[in-house]
C-alpha cells in the first residue's frame, strides 16, 4: 500500500465518523510522511560526503569522544559494551571511501554507510535541539591543545565559522527516517562486515589521483553493459549514485543507456573527464552552499538530474525522464549521443 493509499483511505473513513480533528492529523502525518518520501531520491554520493569528511575532520578531530548513545539499535552493528569502549578514545581521522565515512579513532574505528537518508548533523553545543529520527549521537569534548587551524585539515576548512570553538563539546547527531543506513563498530582486532566496503567490491574513489586516464582506459575493458549503470556501479568505481551519473553523462554529451561496447576510444576519454570535472565542480559549489548546516543535501545547482520537462541549459530543447529499474534517470536526447 503506498503512502497516497493509506492517506486516502483513512481520511475517508475519519471523515465518515465526522471526526475533523482525525482528519487532520491525518492529512498532517501524511505531509511528513510524504517529505520523508521526497528526500529518499536524494541519496549522498560522493561530493556530498566529501565535503562532509572534510568539515568532520576539521572539526573533531584531535577531541575525545566522551560518549556515544544508540537510540536506534536497528541502525547499530555492535554491542553496547563495544560502544561503552569507544569513549575516551582520541578521534584521529574523519574520511570518506566510496559512499562509506570512517571515523579512526586512536584504537578502534567506526564506519557510516548513511544509503538512502541518512545525514549528520554537527551541533556546536550538546544543547542544540536534536533533529527528529536522532539513531546515534557522539558527544564530543574540548580541544584543549588547540593552536589554530589543523594541519591535516582541508584548506577550505580554515578559519571557518563553523568549526567549534577549542572549549567546546560538539555532538555529532545521525538521523535516519527510513533507518536503512548502518553504523558499524569496529573495534581493534575484531573482524566485523562491513557489506560493500570489501576491496573486491570497491574500485578506486572517482576522484582518486590514482585513476589516470591510462588506468580508467584499462578498468573500462572488463566492464561491459550501459553507461549509467557502469557509472553506478562501485566495483569500478566508487561514490557515484543516480544523481551524479545523470550530471556525469550530460557532461559527456552521452546517453545514459549507450552501452560501453559502443563508446569509440575518445569517447571513453570525454566520459573520464566529464567525470572529473562534474565532480569537482560540485564539490566547489557544495563548499559554498552546504556548511553549517551539513544534514542537508544541495541539489538544485544540478543540470538535468530530476529534471523532466525542463529546459536542458546546453541546448534549451527539453529534457527527457525516465523511472526505468526504479530510480530516475534524466537526460537530454537532442545533444546526448
Ligand atoms: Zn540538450
Amino acid at each position: 500500500m503506498n503512502l497516497a493509499h493509506v492517506h486516502i483511505v483513512n481520511n475517508s473513513r475519519a471523515c465518515a465518523r465526522g471526526d475533523l480533528a482525525m482528519a487532520r492529523a491525518w492529512r498532517l502525518l501524511c505531509f511528513h510522511l510524504h517529505n520523508d518520501a521526497r528526500t529518499i531520491a536524494i541519496v549522498p554520493e560522493l561530493p556530498d560526503l566529501a565535503i562532509l569528511a572534510d568539515a568532520f575532520h576539521a572539526a573533531l578531530s584531535g577531541r575525545n569522544l566522551v560518549a556515544a548513545e544508540a537510540l536506534g539499535p536497528l541502525t547499530v552493528r555492535g554491542t553496547p559494551t563495544e560502544l561503552a569502549g569507544f569513549s575516551g578514545q582520541r578521534l584521529e581521522r574523519f574520511h570518506r571511501r566510496g559512499k562509506f565515512l570512517w571515523l579512526e579513532f586512536d584504537r578502534d574505528r567506526i564506519a557510516i554507510n548513511a544509503m538512502l537518508t541518512g545525514r549528520l548533523q554537527l551541533a556546536q553545543t550538546p544543547a542544540a535541539k536534536r533533529p527528529q529520527k536522532t539513531l546515534f549521537v557522539m558527544r564530543f569534548g574540548s580541544r584543549p591543545d588547540d593552536t589554530g587551524p589543523r594541519t591535516d585539515a582541508a584548506e577550505w576548512t580554515f578559519d571557518a565559522g563553523w568549526i567549534p570553538k577549542p572549549e567546546a563539546t560538539p555532538e555529532v547527531r545521525y538521523r535516519d527516517p527510513t533507518q536503512m543506513g548502518k553504523i558499524y563498530l569496529l573495534p581493534h582486532g575484531m573482524d566485523r562486515t562491513v557489506p560493500g566496503a570489501g576491496e573486491d567490491e570497491m574500485g578506486p574513489d572517482a576522484d582518486d589521483p590514482n585513476l589516470t586516464l591510462d588506468v580508467w582506459r584499462s578498468r573500462i575493458r572488463s566492464h561491459p553493459g550501459e553507461l549509467k549503470n557502469l557509472l553506478r556501479n562501485q566495483a569500478f568505481v566508487a561514490g557515484i549514485g543516480n544523481a551524479y551519473s545523470d550530471e556525469i553523462l550530460h557532461a559527456a554529451r552521452l546517453q545514459p543507456f549507450r552501452k560501453r561496447g559502443s563508446l569509440a576510444p575518445e569517447e571513453v576519454d570525454e566520459l573520464y573527464a566529464a567525470m572529473r570535472s562534474t565532480l569537482s565542480s560540485a564539490i566547489a559549489t557544495l563548499r559554498e552552499r552546504v556548511p553549517p548546516t551539513f544534514e542537508t543535501e544541495v541539489r538544485d545547482f544540478l543540470a538535468v538530474h530530476n529534471r523532466g520537462g525542463q529546459d536542458c541549459p546546453r541546448c534549451g530543447k527539453r529534457i527527457t525522464q525516465t523511472e526505468a529499474g526504479g530510480f530516475v534517470t534524466s537526460y537530454c536526447r537532442h545533444c546526448q549521443r
